[in-house]
């Protein structure tokens, strides 16, 4: 996830680095799971403003179903495309000025280097469903003993049926 990019900045304008990912990374702040190395193709273009990072990845995440609630593992595709500003001038080794309303995930720090982890925390947390579901026709929790009906059939009561959905009932 970190790649100093000391020589790519001296070369010129347009120089490009590219790199296969393959980096596992089980906690992302704890907030998301990844159950899978994130692996990928990245590029790194040096531009007038600094380094322009693009890259296709693929990784896999453990998520809650909002209807059950078991945990499962999902595929995610993302892409990155970030530019990455120097803080330190390549040339001079001087500091140079911060810019109004950046993001400190972008920057490049005082040793050349770009860490793609922020960037890829907050691409990935991007890339999640909403209301996540283990399976499209989840069957979900039984509203009065909790048990989870993709298990198969509680024996709670059935509310007494409206008669519109016993026609449905005898479909299953
Ligand atoms: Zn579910
Ligand atoms: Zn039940």
């Amino acid at each position: 996830m970190r790649f100093n990019v000391a020589q790519l900045l001296k070369e010129p304008v347009g120089s490009t680095r590219k790199y296969h990912l393959a980096e596992d990374i089980q906690d992302l702040d704890g907030e998301v799971k990844l159950t899978h190395l994130i692996e990928g193709a990245i590029r790194l273009i040096h531009t007038t403003e600094g380094v322009l990072v693009s890259g296709q990845f693929y990784t896999e995440v453990e998520l809650t179903c909002s209807r059950c609630l078991e945990s499962f593992s999902t595929a995610v595709d993302f892409t990155l495309e970030e530019e990455f500003r120097p803080t330190i001038a390549i040339s001079t080794g001087a500091k140079l000025p911060p810019v109004d309303g950046e993001d400190e995930a972008t920057l490049i720090d005082s040793q050349h280097i770009i860490n793609l982890l922020e960037v890829i925390r907050q691409d990935i947390i991007l890339a999640l469903p909403p209301r996540p579901l283990c399976k499209p026709d989840c069957a979900g929790l039984c509203s009065q003993c909790g048990q989870n009906l993709n298990e198969g059939p509680c024996t709670c009561e059935q509310p007494l049926g409206d008669p519109r959905w016993e026609a449905l009932r005898t479909l299953r």
